[in-house]
């Protein structure tokens, strides 16, 4: 069943799988949702089993076809995304023949990484924009004779990424629609595309991948740990692409030095804070003192869930939240979760980290101790 290699999304491949056995195909698609949900693999995947010699529905992975996807060599399947500007490139030009030997090389290994794990996010370097000569490529190829049996499709990834050339380009390739040929836009910034490329698409929105979905994808394909896949998931709000990203990180540790942090802002001694801070706003990327903030608000909602029902799951790592509930029955979480908000809004603006750390401690305080009836 190919369509496991997509993670969660249960919703979308039911819809997709129904369209291929009931033969009801659009011929044009926009899948659209967060970054990282797996809309760039759900369209080769999708391509693959439109173009399976065997089954319908979904694809055997067996035939020929299924193995030129795999690689993502299949002549029918078009992958178009951003790419750099030839010297003296002309409207009409090949969109890849322009480019330096160099940068061949990069979309070629872009590609190759992408056949390989399709939630692959392709980087060229100074490839900007998806040009209009990609764009005219679709009209060129979908004119000329088929190769092979059964569908041409064309993905366009990260589709805001077009220039209006190219948009305008797409449009009119979009009203003449040529039989057997399917586009697939994939986009996480929707509202940059013109509405008239909307109005001529179907709209296939994905959600964010369920929690446990990726949990279980972690543990069984990535070889993490059941502890840490699960802290992972649920701090990667859907996404793979962050749930890779937070792989990289030890993100156990960071967990406990909010858990510390916390200590520090509810105990009494200025000078436990002031390293506590020192700790989390350590080096210049802002990134890693949003990601320590999510962790805290994580953290608050387990404490929430446990004040709640009794119970969070099984685990130690409970435990530093059932503690702080017993010492504090009556915080207000609520409020708590809100200046943790407030203080990410903050770290965006650019305003002085340390300072936003102290601020929030002092926040965080405030609501523990202050009465709050749930
Ligand atoms: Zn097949």
């Amino acid at each position: 069943m190919s369509w496991n290699r997509i993670i969660g999304q249960h919703r979308v491949k039911e819809l997709l799988r129904r369209a291929l056995e009931g033969g009801q195909i659009a011929h044009a698609y926009l899948f659209y949702g967060g970054l990282g949900v797996g809309k760039d693999a759900t369209a080769i995947e999708f391509a693959r089993a439109l173009n399976c010699e065997k089954q319908r529905g979904t694809a055997c992975n067996e035939c020929v076809s299924c193995k030129k996807v795999d690689a993502l060599r299949h002549p029918n399947i078009q992958f178009i995304c951003s790419l750099p500007v030839g010297k003296n490139e002309k409207k009409g030009d090949d969109p890849v023949a322009v480019l330096t030997e160099e940068q061949v090389e990069a979309l070629q290994e872009q590609l190759r990484l992408k056949a390989e794990n399709p939630y692959h996010r392709i980087s060229i370097p100074k490839a900007t924009f998806i040009k209009i000569n990609s764009i005219r490529e679709i009209k060129r190829q979908s004119s000329l004779s088929m190769f092979e049996e059964g569908k041409k499709v064309f993905i366009i990834s990260d589709a805001e990424d077009m220039n209006a050339e190219a948009s305008n380009s797409l449009l009119k390739t979009l009203e003449e629609p040529s039989a057997n040929t399917i586009l697939i836009l994939t986009t996480s910034q929707r509202d940059k595309l013109l509405p008239t490329i909307l109005s001529r698409c179907q709209l296939v929105q994905f959600d964010p991948i369920d929690e446990t979905d990726l949990r279980d994808y972690l543990t069984a394909h990535e070889g993490v740990e059941q502890d840490q896949a699960a802290l992972i998931a649920k701090l990667a709000e859907g996404s793979y692409d962050r749930a890779i990203d937070l792989l990289s990180v030890e993100v156990k540790a960071e967990r406990e030095e909010v858990v510390q942090f916390m200590r520090a802002a509810l105990g009494t001694k200025p000078s436990l804070l002031l390293s506590e801070v020192e700790k989390i706003g350590a080096g210049v990327d802002r990134s890693n003192v949003e990601r320590a903030l999510r962790m805290l608000q994580l953290w608050l909602r387990e404490a929430m869930v446990l004040r709640e029902r009794g119970s969070v799951g099984v685990g130690q790592e409970y435990e530093d939240a059932r503690r702080f509930i017993e010492r504090f029955p009556n915080a207000n979480l609520p409020a708590a979760l809100e200046s943790v908000e407030a203080s990410i809004a903050l770290i965006g603006k650019n305003v002085y980290i340390p300072l936003i750390l102290t601020n929030l401690a002092f926040d965080l305080k405030k609501s523990s101790i202050s009465e709050y009836s749930v």
